[in-house]
């Protein structure tokens, strides 16, 4: 049986090989007593710099429990635990056609968890395969020409394929554990089971995607590329199929919409189907890059360890008589800012790294929340043209091509000093006013929060850094509202998940409502 062992603490200049012998010590017991000895988590705690701990939680089993079963009490950091059982999934049948919208975490975990009860679906996803993706996504950072199907946000593995891949949830849902299981198993690297900030990156994420899609194809799932749902048939008031690519009629019972937050004609064509749509809240602002080793000189209060990982951040701030607040958001450690439009005159950004995260960079959101007020419209689809209006402004500053509009921080400060303006922004960027790219709340709190994150991280404030613009796309703009049953509120058989149906922020939190609406669907098609 378990036990754990929590608060086990090293130094970064330490082995992970001293870890048995330091829990043996710990407890009397010989190291060669401990069987099945696992790290399950893994965290850095940097708050009394220059002295840098690596804290650890691990589990371990004896051949005789028995005498640490009777110290319990006297071990504050010991505990035990009995295994779970894994997880069993009832096979189901089901003449219920099953059809997913979109290939993002959302629509892929769905599309997973089905499988284990024996369930097949057709996945449709309007851009391509991870492999074309990745070249029209490299040829768009590199000449500026846009592909509106296969791009950042559309394709194989949806929005998060090009990202820094973060694991983190800020939920402790247990089905997270499923999530990061499933990744490793299909070739995300094996720490992220344990790792506090767990990680991917894009290459890795990459692998990872298409290893799913062959597991699926070999489950017996029908995965259509190039496949855009453009219209949903009704019957009765519920589902019965859906056409694609404005021709083709699909076959359709239950319809997962998975579609993601950048898929503006799908609300608008739920929309004209009368399915019940709502603004939602979502945030916007501009990209911060700095040169990493100065973000790990401030966190770790001197140059890193070779075995930490590249430094990161979150900052927050809140003007309470504005109600308005300003925060980091998708920080990239040892990453790049990516242009992220993925559509025709509009400017978006994003920040990727790859697993190692070992570019000189380090990039942050920087954002203020947007309320449906601010909106200009009472529609459900006014936060869409909110979006759509700062992007292009953000276009007709960058001079067209897709050039990014910029200024070096100091500068946006109106602080003296002129200083660097370069990034690592692809296809390149143009120096500009960022007033004129964003509404005037957001780069007025902006500059509020910035004064006070170069307070809490000293350093931050410097002509080294850059902003880039504009970071618009942090969530969706509109809610699918659904029932107790993740249904659509409006039409039965219609299931909207994940980041563009308003219920999740990030690839974990999607993924985790994929499975949840897979779950439920499987509980219904077995008559529970
Ligand atoms: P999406 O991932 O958006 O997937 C939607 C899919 O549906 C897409 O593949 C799209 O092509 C397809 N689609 C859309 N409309 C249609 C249609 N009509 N017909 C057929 N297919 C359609 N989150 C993190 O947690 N960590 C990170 O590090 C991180 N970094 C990011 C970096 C970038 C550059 C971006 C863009 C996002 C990042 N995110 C990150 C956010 C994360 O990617 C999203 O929260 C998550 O992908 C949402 O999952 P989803 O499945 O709901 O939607």
């Amino acid at each position: 049986m378990p036990f754990i062992y929590r608060n086990l603490i090293l130094s970064p200049h330490d082995g992970e090989d001293r870890l048995p012998a330091l829990v043996a010590g710990q407890l009397g017991v010989p190291p060669a007593a401990l069987q099945g000895f696992r790290i399950l988590r893994k965290g850095i705690d940097a708050r009394r710099k220059p002295r840098i701990k690596v804290i650890y939680t691990v589990s371990f089993s004896l051949v005789d429990d028995a005498p640490l079963l009777a110290r319990l009490d006297r071990e504050p950091d010991l505990e035990w635990q009995p295994e779970a059982a894994p997880a069993l999934f009832p096979a189901v049948r089901s003449s219920q056609r099953i059809v997913i919208v979109g290939s993002g975490p959302a629509g892929l975990f769905a599309a997973l968890r089905l499988a284990e009860y024996g369930l097949a679906a057709v996945l449709v996803e309007r851009g391509q395969p991870v492999e074309q993706r990745s070249l029209d996504v490299q040829k768009f950072w590199k000449t500026g020409v846009l592909d509106p199907e296969s791009n950042v946000q559309f394709g194989e593995g949806g929005a998060g394929t090009f990202s820094d891949g973060k694991l983190t949830c800020r939920s402790r849902d247990p089905l997270g554990g499923w999530v990061l299981e499933q990744m490793a198993g299909f070739g995300a690297p094996p720490e992220i089971r344990y790792l506090a900030k767990p990680h991917i990156g894009t290459d890795r994420l990459r692998t990872v995607v298409s290893a799913m899609r062959r597991h699926l194809l070999e489950k017996g799932f029908a995965i259509r590329f190039g496949c855009r749902l453009t219209d949903i048939v009704t019957t009765r008031g519920a589902v019965s199929s859906i056409v694609v690519n404005d021709g083709e009629e699909l076959p359709c019972d239950l319809l997962v919409l998975a579609s993601g937050h950048s898929a503006r004609d799908t609300y608008e064509m739920l929309e004209r189907r009368k399915v019940p749509l709502e603004r939602k809240a979502f945030a916007m602002g501009l990209r911060v890059e700095h040169p990493q080793a100065l973000i790990d000189r401030i966190q770790y209060g001197g140059p890193r360890h070779p075995s930490l990982p590249a430094a990161d951040y979150a900052v927050t701030w809140n003007n309470s008589a504005t109600g308005r607040s300003a925060y980091s958001f998708c920080m990239c450690p040892g990453g790049v800012v990516i242009g992220g439009a993925s559509e025709e005159g509009g400017v978006v950004t994003n920040g990727m790294s790859g697993q190692m995260r070992d570019t000189p960079f380090a990039n942050s959101a920087l954002v203020v929340n947007v309320a449906p007020d601010d909106f200009g419209g009472p529609d459900p689809l006014a936060g869409v043209r909110f979006q759509r209006h700062w992007e292009h402004q953000a276009f007709l500053a960058g001079g067209g091509g897709y050039h990014a509009p910029a200024s070096n921080l100091m500068g946006f400060m109106g602080l003296p000093g002129k200083g660097r303006l370069s990034s690592s922004y692809r296809p390149g960027i143009v120096e500009a006013d960022l007033d004129t790219v964003l509404p005037r709340f957001i780069t007025q709190t902006l500059r509020e929060g910035i004064n006070e994150f170069g307070r809490k991280l000293r350093g931050f404030v410097t002509a080294e850094a850059v902003l880039v613009g504009i970071e618009s796309r942090t969530s969706a703009p509109v809610r699918i509202p659904r029932n107790e049953h993740y249904e659509s509120v409006g039409l039965a058989g219609l299931y909207p998940v994940g980041e563009g149906a308003g219920y999740a922020g990030g690839i974990m939190s999607s993924a985790i409502d994929g499975i949840r609406i897979a779950d439920t669907i499987a509980a219904r098609l077995k008559g529970c």
